[in-house]
This record gives structure tokens, sequence and C-alpha cells, in this order.
């Protein structure tokens, strides 16, 4: 079929409102059903997703047949997240408001590149980097990067706290690369996430050439085995750990870092924002001594995913590390969002992210994850009371639970897989198997945390 065809049929389809109607009506009956669907795809949904598995097609296909196969054979196999029993890693629910801002904006489908591509996406990542600055108490002037995720965010984050301590030594890692550069000291803490060792692999400082700080335990770096700090000492905590929730102790590690001239990145994915919480800030105390930060909306935020960011106190810092020029690239005096991000074309984030924390206001948000966190603890409380033991200190959201014996905790979790009445995952914790529980959406009930306890109950009887 020759392209202008295809262009008059597509041109034909761009205005079919049935089209739209048609996803919105299947996206509103997801909606208003998925509290009652298995968390987890049963296996005849699994299996229905064969049907995707064809041949690339010869020609166009209808699209109102392409929305409804989405429909038929996706939807079934979709993890029920936004259901409110899912509890696996660190996943978020999504807030109303933010949703239908994404949906609104898909309309629009901006590319956030540059203030010219879309002086809606500029203006808004302006608003919501101030927005955040002053929710998190980090700052004034600190620059945000709307990214994917926390993994991107800690890359670019990293990537201008390298460039800056090479920088400083007379050394310019964008144009010389590192092959010659003076050695960086890169600190971290036993417990940090394995995307930060991701992240220092890919910028050239090594997943294996490292200082590793102990951990105490729950995971928390230990301030009394801090080695010597320098200038050219890249230091990494964090705020959430992944399996317990906790909290790096910045008061004590923050000012000796800056007294040294070292650069401190803080991986805060879902726990820089217990900084939001007037009762839960005690445990981001000194964070605004840190010289970057990565954040994901899409987890504690309840923002919709790809809700990364890179929050950098040092604004050239970040620009420097993630410029570059071309001839038809149109800076302008207005923010230029590709300036802070490793991406040039990517989505509107801001979009859905302005809307979240405009539903939410200050008060909201903290709301929110003072929220999470009481249920956590509500969780926690209830499975202690059904025999269960738990291993962590419930200090954020993150739930560690544990049977009698591994084959039991493995069993048991196996069991409330199957159930498809709720959904956790296995981890391992200071040599333990535990199931690992993580409150994460505003959708989550009390009713909905009495219903898992008694699914855990039952199936660790089935276990027996
Ligand atoms: C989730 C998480 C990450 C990775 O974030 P993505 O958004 O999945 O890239 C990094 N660090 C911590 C502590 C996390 O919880």
């Amino acid at each position: 079929m020759a392209a202008d065809d295809i262009s008059g049929r597509f041109r034909r389809h761009a205005t079919d409102w049935d089209l739209y109607e048609q996803a919105k009506n299947y996206a509103l009956d997801y909606m208003r059903t998925v509290c009652d669907r298995p968390v987890s795809p049963a296996p005849a949904a699994l299996a229905g997703l064969e049907a995707f598995r064809e041949p690339l097609p010869d020609g166009p296909s209808d699209p109102h047949d392409i929305i409804a196969t989405l429909h038929r054979h996706g939807s079934p196999a979709t993890v029920a997240q936004t259901g409110g029993r899912y509890f696996g890693f660190v996943n978020g629910g999504v807030i109303p408001a933010a949703l239908a801002a994404k949906w609104l904006s898909d309309a629009w489908d901006q590319n956030a590149a540059l203030h010219v591509m879309s002086p809606v996406a500029s203006v808004l990542e302006e608003v919501c980097e101030a927005w955040l600055v002053d929710l998190l108490g980090l700052p004034a002037g600190t620059a945000a990067g709307f990214v994917g995720g926390t993994s991107n965010a800690s890359l670019c984050g990293l990537a201008a706290g390298r460039d800056h301590l090479l920088r400083r030594q007379g050394w310019d890692a964008g144009a010389a690369g590192l092959f010659g550069a003076p050695a960086l000291r890169v600190v971290l803490g036993e417990g940090a996430h394995s995307t930060v060792y991701k992240a220092l692999g890919i910028l050239g400082l090594g997943r294996e050439r490292i200082i590793k700080v102990p951990a105490d335990d729950q995971g928390r770096m230990r301030a009394d085995r801090l080695p010597p700090l320098d200038d050219a000492t890249l230091l990494i905590l964090q705020a959430g750990h992944v399996q317990t929730g906790a909290f790096d102790p910045f008061a004590a590690i923050c000012p000796r870092a800056r007294e040294a001239g070292a650069w401190v990145h803080i991986d805060g994915a879902f726990g820089l924002w217990a900084a939001a919480s007037p009762a839960l800030r005690a445990l981001t105390a000194g964070i605004e001594q840190g010289d970057s930060w990565s954040a994901d909306a899409h987890k504690t935020l309840n923002a919709p995913y790809d809700g990364g960011i890179v929050l950098c106190r040092h604004r050239d810092a970040l620009v420097q590390a993630m410029s570059m020029t071309g001839s038809y690239i149109v800076y302008s005096d207005h923010r230029d969002g590709m300036l802070y991000t490793a991406d040039m074309s990517r989505r509107a984030r801001a979009v859905e992210l302005w809307a979240a924390l405009k539903a939410l206001g200050r008060a909201g948000a903290g709301q929110l994850v003072d929220d999470l966190c009481a249920k956590a603890r509500y969780f926690a409380a209830g499975l202690r009371q059904a025999g269960f033991r738990i291993l962590n200190d419930v200090c954020f959201n993150q739930v560690l639970a544990a049977c009698g014996d591994p084959a039991a905790t493995q069993k048991t979790l196996a069991n409330v897989q199957q159930s498809g009445e709720c959904w956790c995952g296995p981890s391992e914790w200071q040599g333990e198997t535990v199931i690992r529980i993580s409150v994460c959406s505003y959708r989550t009930t009390l009713a909905d945390i009495d219903r898992s306890i008694a699914v855990f109950v039952k199936a660790r009887e089935a276990a027996k």
C-alpha cells in the first residue's frame, strides 16, 4: 500500500472519535473492575497473551480491532497494582487527577525536550521543580530533571557529581573522558540499591571499585564506620532501604562530607517523600546537605509510572553533564527540559506530576505518606498477632515477614501469590527468606489489609 494511502487512512482514523471512546470505555471498564480482578493474572489470562505472538502483519489492521484485542488479551494479563492489594516491590498506585492529566497529555503528545517544542511542558517542569524543592525542603535553586525512574535519576546525579569532582581537579571529563583522569573514590553503604551499582558501571566508575561502609541491622549506613572523605569522594547515601525502609543517618554523615568537599548523592526513590510529612520528616533530617538526589514520583507519591526525578543543588553541574549542542537545537531563555536529563525527546512527564502535586497539596502529600506508613505498621501488627515474625523495624512503608522456617515461608508466599487475593514478593534479609511487603498505594484500605492477613494465615495453613 502506498504511503499516501496509509496517511489518508490514518487521517480518517484521527477523527474517528468512536475509536477514542472505545479505548476510554475499556479503560473505565478496567478501572471499575480492577479491585475484583486477581491481583496477579490467572494462568488462563497469561495463556491469552499468546494471541499477541504473530508474525509482523503484512498490511494494516483496523484500529477498533487493535484496541479490542488489547483489552481482551492485555487487560486480564495486567498486574492489578492499582487495586489496593498489591504489595510487591515498591510500586505505587495512581492518583485519579494524575491519571486523568496523563490521558489528556497523551492527546497532546508533547515533546518536552525544548521550550520551543512545548511551552506547557516547560512551564509545568518549572512549577514542579519549585514545588518539589519546597515540599522536600531542599536548597533554594536546586534543579530538577524529569526522567523515567530513579535508575536514570541516579545516573544523572552521579554523572553531575563525577564531572564536578573531576573539574575541580582540573579535568574535563565531558571532553577528555575518564582515560587518564584523576582517581575518584566512591563510597556507599552495604545496603545501597542495585541500580546504584548499575549507574556506577555505566559511568565508568566501576561496580566493584568502591568502598563499602558496613550497615547496621536495619541496613542503615553506620556513621561510625565511615572512611575518611575528601574532595575526590562521591558518597552515595540512601533514603528508604528497599527491604526495611530504613534511612541512612544523614545528619551524622552529611556535615562531614560537606566539610571534606565530597559530593553526596542520596538515592531516595521512595523514601525522599518522607520529607513531605511533618510526622516523618525527622527520618530525612540532613538530606538538605546533599548535592544530588533521586526520587520516584511513581512510588510513594502515587503519580503514574515513568515518573523519576533527579534533583541537583548545583544546577550548572547537572546542565554541564547533560548538555549537548547541535546546529538545530534552539535553547531559549525559558526552561529547556533536555538540559537536565540524558534524553532529548521525551514525554511531558511533568504534566501528571504537576496534577499529582496539585491534587495533594502540601498537606495531602504529607498525609499520603503518613497513611502508607500507618498501614504498613497495621499490616505488621496484624501479621505478628497471627504468629508471623516481623524482621524489620517498620519505620516507613516496608514490612519483612517470615514463618517459622524458610521452607514454610516460601510455601506460604507461593500460596499467597497463587490466591490472586493479594501479591507480595520474596526476598532475603540477613540470610533469611522473607516475604517482602510494601504498602505503597493510597487505594489500600484497612479492610484490604485485614483480607490480606487472612490470606496469609490460610496460605500458611495450606503450606503445612
Ligand atoms: C525503586 C528503587 C530504585 C530504582 O528506581 P526505578 O524507578 O525502578 O528506576 C532505586 N533505588 C531504590 C531505593 C528504589 O526503591
